[in-house]
Formats: C-alpha cells, structure tokens, sequence
C-alpha cells in the first residue's frame, strides 16, 4: 500500500471515529447486544425452518424499520424462502396518537394459497400490526403468523397471537438495529435506549 493510499486510510478512519462517537452521543443504555441479537435470530431461522420445511414461505416486513431483522432472519433459513416488502404511514409513537395506517406501498407478490410470515421489528401497541393482519388475511393466504424480534407487551392494546418472538422489552423508547429516531441511529448494529435528554427535543 503506498503511503498516499495509507494515510488516507488514516484521515478516513478518525472521520469514521468522530462520526461514530457523534451517533453515540444520544445513546443510552445498551438493552440487547450484537451478539445476543445475532444469536436468537440464528434461532428463530433454524425454528422457522424445522416448521415451515416444504411450504416455501414468504416474509413480509414493512419498511423501514425491518431491513436488517428481515435480511438477517432471511439468511438464517435454511429452507426456500423469499421476503416482499410493503410501505406504510404510520403514527409518530412519541405523540401517542394513534391515526390509522396508511398504505403507501404494496406488496409485489401475491399472497393468496402462501403461507405468510409477518416479520416485525418491534411490536408496541399491536395496532399497526392488527390492521395489517387483518389486510392480509382478507387476501386468503394459507397459513398466516407472526415473528417479532422485539416485543413490548406493557402497552398492548390488542391481543396478537406471536409465534416467533426474540425479546420482550421493558416500556422504554428503543433505537438501534433498524429502528430510528428521526430517522437516525437506525444502523447501530445493537439495541439502546435513547437518552431521555434527546428525547425531551420533541417531535420533528
Ligand atoms: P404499534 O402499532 O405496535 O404501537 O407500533 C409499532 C411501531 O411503532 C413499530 O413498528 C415502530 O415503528 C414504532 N415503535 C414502537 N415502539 C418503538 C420504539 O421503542 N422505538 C422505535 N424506534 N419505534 C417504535
């Protein structure tokens, strides 16, 4: 490597540093770490794969939030298996209003005679799912359940049926591993809490 090449190397990781240390500012207490997040979802890809050997089932997540969790879970399974996406609007959960969902896209494929897994990031209320479930049953897919890698059951309004769970969470605001703030802290490879000063800001 030529020393133009290396030092540049050098400028480019303390950025990365200083960017990182900037994105850490707002996090609080790590809740589930990399390892254990990498770990229960090798689980749920070998149970889904033990149960669902010859259905061929499709995972459906919703964008954004499910990305990681839905690729990770994906890689997992050891079975064919394939993933369609849709898009909603949904409520901002800091304000607690609870608006119905919009859909803004559509899935690709389609559902009737499959066998459907609705994969989660994380599950508070249960409404967003409930009215999703409902929209997809109403399409008569063969079979029909629900894999959450996060769960929060203390503010439950309907009841869901989970056949796949990773953790249950206490009633906190939770970022990292696909969920947001405003759109950040998505990427961070763990879950966190929020440090309550960054969520006292407010609303966007
Ligand atoms: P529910 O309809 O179950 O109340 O809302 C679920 C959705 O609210 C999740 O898919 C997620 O978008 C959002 N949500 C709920 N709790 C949290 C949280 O602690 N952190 C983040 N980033 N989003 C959350």
């Amino acid at each position: 490597m030529s020393s133009t090449t290396s030092s540049s190397h050098a400028v480019e990781s303390s950025t990365l540093e200083g960017a990182r240390g900037e994105l850490m500012q707002g996090v609080g207490r790590i809740l589930v770490t990399e390892s254990e997040i990498r770990q229960r979802i090798s689980e749920l890809g070998a149970q889904i794969s033990d149960d669902y050997a010859g259905l061929n089932p499709l995972l459906i997540g919703v964008l954004k939030g499910v990305i990681f969790f839905i690729s990770d879970l994906l890689r997992s399974i050891s079975i064919p298996a394939t993933a369609d996406f849709i898009a909603i609007s949904r409520y901002d959960p800091q304000q607690k209003t609870k608006g119905p969902v919009r859909l803004i896209k559509d899935l690709d494929e389609t559902v009737e005679g499959r066998h459907l897994i609705f994969v989660e990031d994380i599950i508070d209320t249960g409404l967003t799912l409930s009215y999703l479930l409902r929209l997809l049953k109403a399409r008569s897919p063969a079979s029909l359940e629900v894999c959450t890698l996060f769960n929060k059951p203390e503010h439950r309004l309907v009841d869901i049926r989970l056949r796949y769970k990773g953790f249950d969470l206490p009633d906190r605001f939770v970022v990292g591993y696909g969920l947001d703030y405003k759109g950040a802290y998505r990427h961070l490879p763990f879950l966190a809490e929020l440090r309550p000063e960054v969520l006292q800001l407010g609303p966007k």
